[in-house]
């Protein structure tokens, strides 16, 4: 186990412990370079957000030989799914639209061109893969059918990412200290050149000829959401880890470096009502609730307010949060019949839950705590009139079943609430990440206000801003912190 005293002087310093810290420490170790991660937390709290995370892992494919190199799949599993591709144009497509053509696109490109070559990379850190199929495919007719990329989800999720990847820093010899918080950079007026720490009580300096901050955004700290974010996102519960409280994005906007990237906006999902204020590792993503799409979801009058259908679940999830947030007393309750109970994610059946059953509708709307009873019982008689049943329920597409008339009309997957029991759970925001980040480079260098290159100081995972605006497809942040990652510690270790 190294001590402070042997890090004293390194190559490259990396602050953070998560995915995009582990694999920047990693490249920078490959590349011969004397190399220190820096975790705030304590070890059974290691690797940020990334050790709470399922494991979606976004990457372009050409056919399912691709996949074949990452994921070993049985013959009858492969005659089972039907992968289709997720081109380079389908993912720059999907990042485009998803941020309203407001992300980056150097940045974009990067990920996107880099992410299919990045997987492989991770498998050969041994990282493990699965056809995600249950979440990003339903069977139909005997067949999964994927119908936007995400086809393979990373083995045992968060906690074995972080796990390996450790595993792999243990073998390639770089020491790791925990409860080692990063306080401030040492910068001499031109350069970076290492990072002051508080160790064991006590500070202290690492020197360094360049540092890689990967130590998340500020999604954990309630002052700064409420000045960025706005009025109550303070309340909002965090899903993750405690220790991102912003602390790498002040550090370098301290010397100067610039802000990038919508700092308004954030990531944020529907969340157990009743979930801890942080999260609990042991329940992992778990109090997340994804299946909004086969819901109708009503507030405190009983009124819905978005169209559940809009879009599959990977491309509106990150926004339920913030809509949520917006309602009276901060609140929603998404409510479900038999027909598609047998669709919803693994989630729905955890024993910490806030949910309520009941054999008829009238049985359940007293037991919606907070809302009102008769504008529930009024919203889902017009909801079931108002649905147009020729068209077929199909969950695999965007299947054109949707109501007509309503305020607010569900555009996909609209049924009828008819066959009980039904199920309704409670939800408010659960805030993943925030969006703001840092301006970096096409070597993930970060730029300082005037443009100009901060000599010594890159960044990389949720620190790089430009990607996300508004909106986010699931499973690129994994993949942003690996592939940037890798970009971050090549550059710092000088490749
Ligand atoms: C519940 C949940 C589920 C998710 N599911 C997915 C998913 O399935 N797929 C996906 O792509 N994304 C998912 N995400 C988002 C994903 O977790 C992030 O995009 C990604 O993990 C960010 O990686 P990172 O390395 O930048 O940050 P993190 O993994 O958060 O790592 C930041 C690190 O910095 C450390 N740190 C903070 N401050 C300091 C300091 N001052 N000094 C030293 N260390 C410090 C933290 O302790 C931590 O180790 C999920 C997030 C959550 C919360």
């Amino acid at each position: 186990m190294a001590t402070i005293e042997d890090v004293a002087e390194v190559d490259v310093v990396v602050v953070g412990a998560g995915n995009a810290a582990s694999v920047a420490a990693l490249t920078a170790r490959q590349q011969g370079a004397r190399v220190v991660v820096l975790e705030a937390a304590p070890v059974a709290l290691r690797g940020g957000n990334s050790a709470f995370t399922g494991g979606a892992y976004r990457f372009t494919y050409r056919d399912v030989e691709d996949l074949k190199a990452l994921a070993e799949m049985s013959e009858s599993e492969l005659g089972s799914i039907d992968f289709g591709t997720y081109t380079e144009e389908q993912m720059f497509d999907d990042m485009a639209r998803m941020s309203q053509f407001r992300c980056d696109p150097d940045l974009t490109a990067l990920l996107v061109r880099n992410s299919y070559q990045t997987a492989l990379w991770m498998k050969e850190q041994g990282i493990r893969f699965y056809p995600a199929v249950g979440r990003q495919a339903f069977k139909v007719d005997g067949k999964f059918r994927f119908w936007g990329g995400l086809a393979l989800h990373i083995n045992g999720g968060g906690q074995e990412l972080v796990a390996t990847l450790h595993a792999a820093l243990e073998r390639a010899g770089v020491p790791v200290l925990y409860e080692t918080p990063a306080t401030g950079l040492l910068h001499d007026g031109g350069a970076v050149r290492g990072v002051r720490v508080s160790h064991q009580g006590a500070a202290h300096e690492i020197k360094a000829k360049s540092v890689v901050l990967a130590c998340g955004s500020f999604e954990s700290n309630p002052e700064m959401r409420a000045r960025y974010l706005g009025p109550g996102w303070d309340l909002a519960k965090v899903r993750g880890t405690r220790f991102n409280q912003g602390a790498g994005l002040k550090m370098a906007m301290d010397i100067g470096a610039a802000p990038y990237g919508h700092w308004s906006g954030s990531h944020a999902v529907a969340w157990d009502l009743n979930a801890p204020p942080y999260g609990d590792i042991t329940v992992g993503d778990q109090f997340q609730k994804h299946n909004v799409p086969f819901s109708i979801m009503v507030n405190a009058k009983g009124e819905r307010f978005r169209d559940e259908g809009s879009d599959f679940h990977s491309y509106t999830y990150a926004r339920y949060g913030g809509e949520i947030l917006q309602q009276p007393g901060m609140f929603a309750w998404q409510v479900f019949d038999q027909q598609v109970t047998h669709l919803l994610r693994s989630e729905y059946r955890i024993s910490r839950i806030t949910k309520v059953t009941a054999d008829t509708l009238e049985a359940l709307a007293p037991q919606l705590e907070g809302v009102d009873p008769e504008g529930f019982l009024k919203t889902v008689r017009e909801f079931n009139a108002a649905i147009d049943q020729s068209i077929p329920f199909d969950p695999n597409v965007k299947d054109g079943r949707r109501t007509n008339g309503l305020a607010v009309d569900k555009t996909n997957w609209a049924n009828p609430l008819r066959e009980p029991p039904f199920e309704a759970y409670a939800v408010t925001a659960g805030v993943t990440f925030a969006f703001g980040g840092l301006k970096v480079t096409q070597r993930a260098q970060v730029e300082d206000t005037s443009g100009n290159l901060i000599d010594g100081l890159y960044a990389c995972g949720e620190m790089v801003g430009g990607l996300y605006y508004h909106n986010y497809a699931s499973g690129t942040g994994l993949m942003a912190g690996s592939v940037f990652g890798r970009i971050a510690g090549a550059s710092a270790a000088g490749a």
